[in-house]
């Protein structure tokens, strides 16, 4: 980072503490502790915004400045470089996490948690949300990523998402005109944030919806190796085929590199068992990709995002 770059961020964080408070701008800030792969070196600034117009000003002032910014929900598809990110951070988090209900339809702000989110359609008699019971993320993340499990995704449900567009206005979208796929949406394409978000769902008898939660949990917990920490499935699906059954066709249970491994549980997870680094959860990746590419002519796409500085 050179001089210039240093003093506009330098500037960018007096800013923000002196509008936002000092406890919501962190300098220098581990994002080991933000991201469920525990791995990662610090941001430049780790900005926590109260309501979604500090959000947008807080952006136009990157923008000014010329700083790289970035939003975060949960950190749970996210692997950041051991050399950190040299920017801004913004988190969608406790602040965005409001739900109401009226009839079938609920509003939850992006810093809701999905399993939290699961729980208050199951409260209130609605299904239609099981699947999303037990993805770690933030429904921020989730609308980006367009968010499935177990033959549910975020696009049989949401309607409406209110977004902040790149020219720092807010609009409430149709969820027809965002574009979602299979992990894929407009938000990824055109740098669009999720504030909050609309679902429609269907009456359902809070027990069975627990228990459709409960057997979608056990199967997790039996076929996941969610006792270490991961972003959860590393790769995307390629067309016809399975990434983890690629990974473990091709002997890669248990590879390593340092701290980070191929689960042997489930080989389309890279798990970083032994406290790694980024670099040594980067290179499982890479190594795995080239792996399957030599042998089965199949090109595996990362499904987690990749942030900041690696070497
Ligand atoms: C154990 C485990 C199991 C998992 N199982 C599943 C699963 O079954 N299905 C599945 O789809 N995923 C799964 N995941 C991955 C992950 O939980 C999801 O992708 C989730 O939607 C990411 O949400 P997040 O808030 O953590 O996003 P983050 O990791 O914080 O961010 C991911 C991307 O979304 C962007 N983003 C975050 N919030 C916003 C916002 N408000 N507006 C715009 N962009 C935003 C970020 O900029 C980033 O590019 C799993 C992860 C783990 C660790």
């Amino acid at each position: 980072m050179n001089v210039s770059e240093h003093s506009s961020i330098a500037r960018v964080a007096e800013q923000l503490k002196s509008e936002w408070g000092e406890e919501r701008v962190l300098r220098e800030e581990p994002m080991s502790r933000h991201t469920t792969f525990q791995a990662g070196g610090p941001a430049a600034v780790f900005a926590e915004p109260a309501t979604e117009e500090a959000l947008a000003a807080g952006i136009a002032m990157c923008r000014r400045e010329e700083v790289p910014c970035f939003v975060l929900g949960r950190g749970s598809n996210l692997l950041v470089g051991d050399l950190g990110y040299p920017g801004v951070i913004f988190h969608i988090g406790e602040d965005f996490a409001g739900m109401s209900v009226e009839g079938e339809r609920i509003e939850a702000g992006a810093g809701v948690l999905l399993s939290a989110l699961a729980r208050f359609a199951r409260l209130h008699g609605l299904s239609g949300l099981e699947f999303a019971g037990g993805i770690p993320g933030t429904l921020g993340g989730a609308l980006f990523m367009n968010a499935g499990a177990y033959g549910g995704e975020m696009k049989d449900v949401v309607t409406e998402v209110r977004v902040l567009l790149p020219d720092g206005t807010f609009r409430w979208l149709p969820a027809g005109e965002l574009d979602l796929a299979y992990r894929s949406s407009r938000l990824q394409k055109e740098g669009m944030i999720a504030l909050a978000a609309r679902m429609t769902l269907k009456p359902g008898d809070p027990e069975v919806i627990q228990e459709t939660m409960n057997d979608l949990a056990q199967k997790r917990r039996s076929k996941q190796p969610l006792e270490h920490p991961s972003a959860g499935s590393t790769f995307k699906r390629p067309e016809g085929y399975f990434a983890g059954k690629l990974i473990q066709d091709a002997g890669l249970a248990g590879y390593r590199v340092g701290g980070a491994c191929v689960s042997p549980k489930h080989c389309g997870f890279v798990v970083n068992d032994q406290g790694g680094t980024a670099a040594d959860i980067l290179a499982v990746c890479r190594d795995v990709q080239a792996k399957v590419q030599e042998q089965f002519g199949v090109t595996l796409e990362m499904e987690i995002r990749c942030l900041g500085d690696f070497t």
